[in-house]
């Protein structure tokens, strides 16, 4: 966890926050607040995580949080402190029994994540608790991924965000070192993606059917 500023630090931040407000270029207001949790799965991640811009979301990027401790510690509270610890983010982190948001979110826009270099500046990233999922041994719950799969659907909704745009961290990597989440693992949840949603809207379905 952060150290906190003594009073006097703060203060000066504080003040230093007012001017830097005043001189700040217009820019579109970001609406109101967005939790997609429970209040109590809301932990922010420490200021020096991520950037002080805000975005437009237009992709979803999907990750695995590279945990290498066991299957037991594959947890978002592990995640946080990975991420708090390598000043790193993204907006969420699920693992088997829940979802947490660790970064500020808006109607219109988002708090820019160092999550996926040179993407942040589109991307919300989701962190799935722990890695390889390609693997028999690593394969993750069915929860964490029936939990991955309904943010999944609800930031795509919130933010009119298409299926095409709904991608891996090794899709987005110019470098090619990433392997996250998985290319079997992405594959699968594409088709349960594209699954769900077939399912849930009957009505747009019928309306893309009609010549
Ligand atoms: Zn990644």
């Amino acid at each position: 966890m952060p150290r906190p500023l003594p009073r006097r630090a703060f203060l000066t931040a504080l003040a230093g926050l007012g001017a830097a407000a005043l001189r700040a270029p217009a820019q579109p207001a970001p609406g109101r607040p967005v939790f997609f949790v429970p209040a109590a799965d809301y932990h922010e991640l420490p200021a020096g995580c991520y950037a002080e811009n805000l975005i437009p979301p237009s992709e979803l990027i999907l990750h695995w949080d590279g945990n290498r401790h066991g299957r037991e510690l594959w947890k978002v509270a592990v995640t946080y402190e990975t991420l708090a610890y390598v000043q790193q983010s993204a907006h969420f982190a699920v693992d088997n029994q829940r979802v947490w948001q660790l970064l500020p979110m808006y109607q219109q826009r988002v708090q820019e994540s160092y999550g996926a270099k040179g993407y942040n500046k589109i991307a919300v990233n989701i962190e799935l608790a722990g890695r390889d999922f390609d693997l028999p041994d690593f394969a993750p719950g069915d929860n964490q991924v029936r939990l991955t799969l309904r943010l999944v659907s609800q930031l795509m909704d919130f933010y009119a965000i298409p299926f095409e745009k709904v991608v891996g961290h090794y899709e987005r990597d110019d470098r090619g070192l990433k392997q996250d989440p998985g290319v079997q693992f992405l594959a699968a949840f594409r088709e349960q993606l594209a699954a769900d949603r077939a399912a849930r809207t009957p009505l747009k379905q019928r309306f893309f059917a009609e010549p």
